[in-house]
């Protein structure tokens, strides 16, 4: 039997290189050694999008089909919508009875993000609750990991205290997941700001190749003379260029930083070459699943009804330690 293991992503856009090498690059590895469950989390985008739901089902569609192309592998993997496994509407509304306001008020993201997105209202009882729907999201299907980035362990944690707390309130014995940390570095963007759609920085994971050309000839860089040596640590094209490399081309390419004599058009060229050598071939195969949405949505639909037959088991387990299975 091999250990569980569930991770979702919210559908809000295109998924970008810093997703590619901070998430999903990771989750596909993890199916040879896990048993995965990974889920496109269409609730949590209404948390932030409550205003503008309109591009939410593109987006799960995209999303679907970013992740099959990149290797999330339908046959190994549980791969499902959120909205489409109704469990988690029912054990969230559950868990608000007895989560304290307060853990919620102090989770870091929450000040954060109300901060961030300064264009909408975030007081609402749904945002509020967003780390609460994915403690749910977790204890309806008793990983024992959910593998996530540096960011998110405070909410892992949060979900491991909610879960005491439920198991102190109702004599119950719900397992407490672990975290397990995508050792992965911020990738910025081409302006050098972590990489992110809120900044407008992205490289796409799937964008054309002249898009994305256009795009990685517009990093930015500093003024360094061709002739001089450069700082490979310190570049935004080395940053991405050196997870597409294997050791010896990076140990290769920082030499030829340190040399001088190199340019940063040279490199930003070696970038959009390698880029194309790396995902066009998965870029093709995003096409040809492309030409058949209905076979999407079918996996969607297949992955969500095994969910929710796995979730319904533990969310009555959940109701009868509370006392109102009947
Ligand atoms: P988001 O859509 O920003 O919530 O990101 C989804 C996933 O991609 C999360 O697991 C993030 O940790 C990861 N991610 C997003 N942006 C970056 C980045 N610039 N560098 C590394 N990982 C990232």
């Amino acid at each position: 039997m091999k250990d569980r293991i569930l991770s979702g992503m919210r559908p809000t856009g295109r998924l970008h290189l810093g997703n590619y090498f901070g998430a999903l690059k990771n989750w596909i590895e993890l199916q040879k050694t896990y048993e995965c469950f990974f889920f496109i989390a269409d609730f949590h985008a209404l948390t932030t999008s409550y205003e503008s739901p309109a591009d939410i089902r593109s987006n799960v569609e995209e999303m679907a089909l970013d992740f099959l192309a990149a290797g999330i592998d339908p046959g190994k993997s549980t791969l499902f919508l959120q909205s489409l496994v109704p469990t988690h509407a029912e054990a969230h509304l559950l868990f608000s009875m007895f989560t304290p306001l307060a853990w919620l008020e102090r989770t870091p993201s929450y000040k954060e993000m109300i901060e961030t997105l300064k264009d909408r209202d975030l007081r609402t009882y749904g945002f509020l609750g967003y780390p609460l729907l994915q403690t749910v999201d977790i204890v309806l299907y008793h990983p024992k990991f959910v593998p996530v980035g540096v960011d998110q362990v405070p909410h892992i944690e949060l979900c491991r205290e909610i879960v005491r707390r439920f198991n102190h309130l109702y004599k119950s014995d719900l397992p407490e997941p672990q975290p397990l940390l995508t050792a992965s570095p911020k990738l910025p963007g081409i302006d050098g700001q972590k990489m992110s759609k809120s900044y407008n920085n992205t490289i796409e994971l799937f964008g054309s190749a002249s898009e994305t050309k256009k795009r990685i000839m517009s990093i930015k860089t500093d003024s360094t003379p061709v002739g001089e040596p450069k700082d490979p640590a310190a570049c935004n094209v080395f940053a991405i260029l050196s997870l597409l490399c294997g050791d010896a081309e990076r140990k290769s390419w920082e030499e030829r930083y340190r040399a001088g004599g190199m340019g940063y058009g040279d490199v930003k060229k070696a970038l959009a070459e390698k880029y194309e050598e790396v995902f066009g071939a998965m870029r093709a195969r995003r096409d040809e699943l492309a030409r058949d949405r209905g076979a999407v949505w079918e996996i969607l639909r297949k992955g969500s009804a095994r969910a929710l037959d796995i979730s319904t088991n533990h969310l009555a387990a959940m109701r009868r330690a509370i006392g109102i299975a009947y």
